[in-house]
């Protein structure tokens, strides 16, 4: 009975959006670890992806990557067509691919407004309708959103990313209203400040100033977000919540 408990946990197919790098990266390679059948996403990083590929199937994982920029509906269909052909069903999307602009608000363009929103919201709102048909059909899914701190917060210089974060959070409230009757979860999961290369310009004076902000005195890291990732996937009662795992830095 466990054993078969056990099996259908580990059996899920999963994707995960901009999963070739960052904090995407991590929650593939500790789902994988689990036994999750994943679909990783890239856009850019084809060889990252295809590293990533090679190290888990050498470790008997169940993995493919398909390449899509998720801002663009004809691509998120054609990701969402693959998996389907491959394994017939959804468990769970992780909206996860992102990207961030330090910008005073003045000098934000309309050019650099579009692209924030297209990217970190309304690719969200393409892969989850895309995916969420295959998942009323199963009467079951989960679908995680990785927002961020200053989704809830608000980010000085970070206006436009800050709005489609809160953006993604008011999705995620909204749509596990809706999808709650259908036995379908959706969270968020907001992150403080976690060491990927979305933080590459940070200087280590700087490193150290936030460091010494968050109560419990450490960066976060892409394990750390996985690990809600897992819990979130596993859990059955929680949904229409933004998860902060941020060290404490805002509570
Ligand atoms: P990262 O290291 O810069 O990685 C960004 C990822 O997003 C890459 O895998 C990239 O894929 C993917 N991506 C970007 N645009 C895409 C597109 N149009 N289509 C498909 N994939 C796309 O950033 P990260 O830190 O891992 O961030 C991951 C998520 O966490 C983002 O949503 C970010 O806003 C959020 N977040 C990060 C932090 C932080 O401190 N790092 C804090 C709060 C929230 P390719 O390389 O293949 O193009």
């Amino acid at each position: 009975m466990e054993e078969n408990k056990e099996k259908s946990v580990s059996n899920k197919v999963v994707i995960v959006t901009g999963g070739a790098r960052g904090i995407g990266a991590g929650i593939v390679k500790l789902l994988a670890q689990e036994n999750y059948q994943i679909v990783l996403n890239y856009n850019n990083s084809k060889e990252a992806a295809e590293i990533t590929k090679q190290g888990l199937q050498k470790q008997n994982k169940e993995i493919e990557i398909f390449k899509a920029d998720v801002s663009k509906r004809e691509e998120v269909i054609k990701l969402i067509k693959f998996t389907i052909e491959k394994y017939h069903r959804i468990d769970v999307l992780i909206n996860n691919a992102g990207i961030a602009q330090e910008k005073l608000f003045t000098q934000i363009t309309d050019e650099d407004w579009n692209k924030m929103m297209q990217t970190n919201l309304t690719s969200v709102f393409y892969c989850t309708q895309e995916v969420v048909s295959h998942m009323i059909k199963e009467q079951k899914g989960t679908i995680i959103n990785i927002s961020s701190i200053w989704g809830v917060t608000g980010g000085s210089c970070e206006v436009h990313y800050s709005v489609a974060k809160a953006g993604v959070d008011g999705m995620t409230k909204a749509l596990a209203k809706e999808l709650g009757p259908s036995h379908i979860r959706v969270n968020s999961i907001a992150p403080g400040i976690i060491n990927t290369d979305m933080n590459k310009n940070v200087s280590k004076e700087e490193w150290e100033e936030i460091r010494n902000e968050i109560p419990l005195e450490s960066i976060g890291k892409a394990e750390d977000i996985a690990k809600c990732v897992k819990w979130l996937i596993e859990d059955e009662y929680t949904t229409g919540q933004i998860i902060s795992v941020n060290g404490g830095w805002y509570i």
